[in-house]
């Protein structure tokens, strides 16, 4: 999709930090980080939702973010990690290709999730 920002950051036309890479996915410092060292987990291939991910994509995925969230803890960047996917705009999904946020937590880093006013 020639319009996709994750498409053109994983084609080289837009610059982006990608810290690792598999056969299927990227991971990509986001921009906008809720916390040092929040990366999201990117296929390579341009899919929506989580609906469009092939299953057998599954294992290579899981690997891969289990990969990233080691090299996160190793660098000291959290205690513990967030995995979160928003699908579709009322979740809060902006860019509508498929990806995970993996965010790194800390002990009192005063990030909260799912909270409902
Ligand atoms: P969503 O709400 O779709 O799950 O999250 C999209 C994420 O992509 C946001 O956390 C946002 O900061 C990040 N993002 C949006 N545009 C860019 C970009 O051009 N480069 C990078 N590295 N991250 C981006
Ligand atoms: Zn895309």
């Amino acid at each position: 999709m020639n319009s996709c920002i994750f498409c053109k950051i994983i084609a080289g036309e837009v610059k982006g930090e990608v810290i690792r890479v598999s056969d299927r996915f990227i991971a990509l410092k986001d921009a906008h980080p809720v916390a040092p060292g929040h990366v999201l987990i990117i296929p390579k291939q341009h899919f929506v939702t989580l609906f469009d991910l092939p299953d057998n994509w599954g294992s290579e995925l899981l690997t891969f973010t289990k990969a990233v969230a080691s090299s996160l803890l190793d660098k000291k960047l959290g205690d513990g990690f967030n995995v979160i996917m928003n699908n579709l705009e009322p979740a809060g999904q902006v860019v509508p290709h498929a990806h995970l946020h993996l965010i790194p937590r800390k002990d009192g880093d005063g990030i909260r999730f799912f909270t409902k006013v």
